[in-house]
């Protein structure tokens, strides 16, 4: 089937005083109809720029420098979002792509009750729709994510944190969108609410078919709910792969890193190593590959050239370690 949303040499950039910081530096990524796609890393390494990036929701400073994003709705032509004015994008806002931030209490508006702004999204999307189908319709979303509907009266404030949030993922579904866009949709609640949401929001997206974008640092989290995941370090995807290619064999050193400081949930109960070393500054990236000066298995290839993003086997990784030609000596070793 097609792809639900590609985008291609996405560059982002936020212009500051002190310089210019490329927070997303050429990403190529495919989402799938239905896909629930993972975007791991830690922070400052961009996801949270690249996931707005996608939806056309990134503000100033933050600028796309370069590159596509093409989204490709149900029964319409294809379009670049990038290109697309703000007029245009209201066609695509709500129905085709929706996010959920982290603060549910940074996206309700805290004046307003939830029934009012169910209602602003739902009759701005369908302007046949009475105002009482919109309320029954409200009522309904809410009930899908275990919110009583007789809430649908109350203020943000009133609700607790989890309610909250739940709420924020109901108003995203709102208009049955293709797309929805989770920034650590569930980082501001306590672990058992986070596994409350997560399991409703894996429940819906069976139900409804959307696909979903999910960035956390959390890679643990991600290899239970992602069918694909991405990582990113310094601005750059350097890992791309299956989940279950993510569990069982991450190849990219930084990935492994990942894999040993955020263990699966199944797995016995043992230290944890983080990776030493921090991440990089983007207004000051080493010369080669930005993981280079905290990678243990470093080349000397490594700190003199970037590692392209390429096909290894069922997936994709920068590393220069994966592509490295066999020297002729130790080839002659093997075959004897
Ligand atoms: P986190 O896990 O902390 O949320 P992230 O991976 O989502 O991190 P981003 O928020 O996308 O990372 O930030 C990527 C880079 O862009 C960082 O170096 C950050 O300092 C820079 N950046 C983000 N927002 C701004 C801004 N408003 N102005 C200037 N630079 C910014
Ligand atoms: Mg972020």
């Amino acid at each position: 089937s097609p792809p639900l949303l590609e985008a291609k040499g996405l560059c982002v950039d936020y212009v500051t005083e002190a310089g210019n910081i490329r927070a997303c530096d050429d990403i190529n990524i495919t989402l799938h109809r239905g896909e629930i796609l993972g975007i791991a890393g830690e922070s400052a390494s961009g996801k949270s720029t690249l996931l707005a990036a996608l939806g056309r929701l990134q503000r100033a400073p933050a600028v796309t420098s370069a590159g596509q994003v093409v989204f490709h709705a149900k029964g319409k032509e294809p379009v670049d979002l990038t290109r697309l004015s703000e007029e245009q994008l209201v066609d695509y806002r709500w129905s085709g792509i929706s996010i959920v931030m982290q603060s549910a209490m940074a996206c309700l508006n805290p004046v307003s009750r939830l029934k009012a702004q169910f209602l602003d999204v739902l009759l701005a999307h369908d302007s046949s729709l009475t105002k009482a189908t919109a309320t029954a319709r409200a009522e309904e979303l809410l009930q899908m994510v275990g919110i009583p509907s007789h809430r649908i009266n109350a203020f943000p404030h009133e609700l607790s944190g989890g309610m909250q949030q739940r709420a924020l993922i109901a108003l995203s579904l709102a208009c049955d969108p293709e797309l929805v866009l989770m920034d650590e949709p569930t980082t501001a609640v306590d672990v058992v609410m986070q596994r409350q949401i997560l399991a409703k929001v894996l429940e819906l997206q069976e139900k409804l078919g959307f696909a979903i974008a999910f960035v956390t640092h959390d890679l643990s989290l991600l290899l239970e709910i992602s069918d694909r995941i991405a990582i990113m370090y310094g601005g750059k995807i350097v890992e791309v792969g299956t989940a279950a290619q993510m569990y069982e064999a991450p190849r990219h050193p930084y990935t492994q890193g990942l894999r040993n400081a955020f263990p699966p949930l199944t797995e016995p109960v043992r230290k944890l190593t983080g990776i030493p070393g921090s991440p990089p500054n983007l207004l000051n990236l080493p010369q080669g590959c930005a993981f280079a000066p905290r990678c243990s298995q470093k080349i000397a290839r490594c700190e003199s050239e970037i590692p392209a993003l390429l096909d290894i086997s069922g997936g994709r990784a920068a590393c220069h370690l994966l592509t490295q030609e066999i020297p002729e000596p130790a080839k002659e070793a093997l075959n004897a």
